[in-house]
């Protein structure tokens, strides 16, 4: 049993939650619910997301993979959504991300997905490309909390989100996971087709640190609350991993929780942009590392500090 009391029940209580319900539905008339802030009205034609206004789970369950703080013992609670504000060219995950795949569900249906992962013991709910279905996940977590739901929630985002999003989510989420993917935004529309990712990733990330601050495990060593950022180390530099952490440390916290995943493989259409064709050199994980350190960042995933290589 958690015994750490979520954001949200005090929403619920309050009625405060049903309210954020309506409004975040209401923004999808004219959707700004992520960083494209397309416009479109959902309620008739999908946005640039390929979403109406219902969500699709590509798959759900308990994930030993993620950080330490959020798998535990008895893993992380994913619930994965098919599609994707962004269009990654590298994309690790297209076959879900770049279409509209698996089991279309309804607030209840998703609600009781939630309710499914806190009865197998997970230690929290992880969405994973929650951006989009933002006013759905709100919905079915009003319902599932109503029949007991309890986990802290972990928003975790390719990191392009607005400020209309994170200000219906303000004492909804406990832990935020964004990545910061780039610090040039000519790289970041090549790459991903998105404009001006630095600049609101950045603002996304400031908000939610200012909501929810450093991250906070407990004795066990789990994250109850906070920010915690993944940044994925891309072949020649071209995350912009140097930029990404001195913002971090100058405009956010030294100890700001960092997980400088090494993990990249050229996926999907990474062939057609060298140098994305190749995994990063040793020597890039180095200076990745370096660049972190000199920054001033203190908490490196524990995995990723145990790969340090100086
Ligand atoms: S979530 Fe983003 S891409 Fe999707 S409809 Fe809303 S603003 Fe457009």
């Amino acid at each position: 049993m958690n015994t750490f009391e979520a954001s949200y029940r005090n929403l619920h209580t309050t009625g405060e939650l049903a309210q954020r319900v309506s409004a975040a539905q209401a923004r999808q008339h004219a959707c700004d619910l992520c960083g494209r802030s397309c416009g479109a009205d959902r309620y008739v034609e999908p946005g640039s997301c390929r979403m109406r206004t219902r969500a699709w789970v590509s798959s759900y369950g308990p994930h030993h993979g993620e950080e330490n703080p959020l798998r535990g013992s008895k893993g992380s609670g994913t619930i994965f959504f098919s599609s994707c504000n962004l269009r990654c060219c590298y994309c690790q995950n297209a076959d879900i991300s770049q279409k509209v795949s698996g089991m279309e569900v309804d607030a209840q249906e998703l609600a009781a997905i939630m309710l499914s992962l806190q009865d197998k013991g997970c230690h929290n709910i992880n969405f994973v490309s929650p951006s989009h279905v933002t006013a759905e996940i709100l919905a079915a977590l009003l319902i599932a909390a109503q029949l007991g739901l309890h986990l802290p929630l972990v928003w975790n985002t390719g990191g392009y989100d607005s400020m209309s999003s994170l200000t219906l989510l303000d004492g909804i989420i406990d832990i935020y996971m964004p990545d910061m993917k780039y610090a040039d935004a000519d790289i970041a529309s090549r790459l991903s087709g998105i404009t001006d990712y630095p600049r609101i990733n950045q603002q996304a990330v400031r908000e939610m640190h200012r909501q929810t601050g450093d991250l906070i495990l407990d004795e066990r060593g789990l994250a109850q609350r906070g920010l915690l950022i993944r940044h994925l180390i891309l072949p020649g530099n071209l995350a912009g991993t140097a930029q990404i952490m001195r913002f971090l440390a100058e405009e956010i916290s030294v100890d700001t929780y960092v997980n400088l995943m090494e993990q990249y493989r050229p996926c999907y259409q990474a062939h057609t942009q060298p140098p994305l064709d190749r995994t990063p050199t040793q020597q890039e994980f180095k200076r990745a590392h370096r660049d972190a350190s000199a920054a001033g960042i203190t908490r490196l995933d524990q995995r990723t500090s145990s790969l340090r290589f100086f």
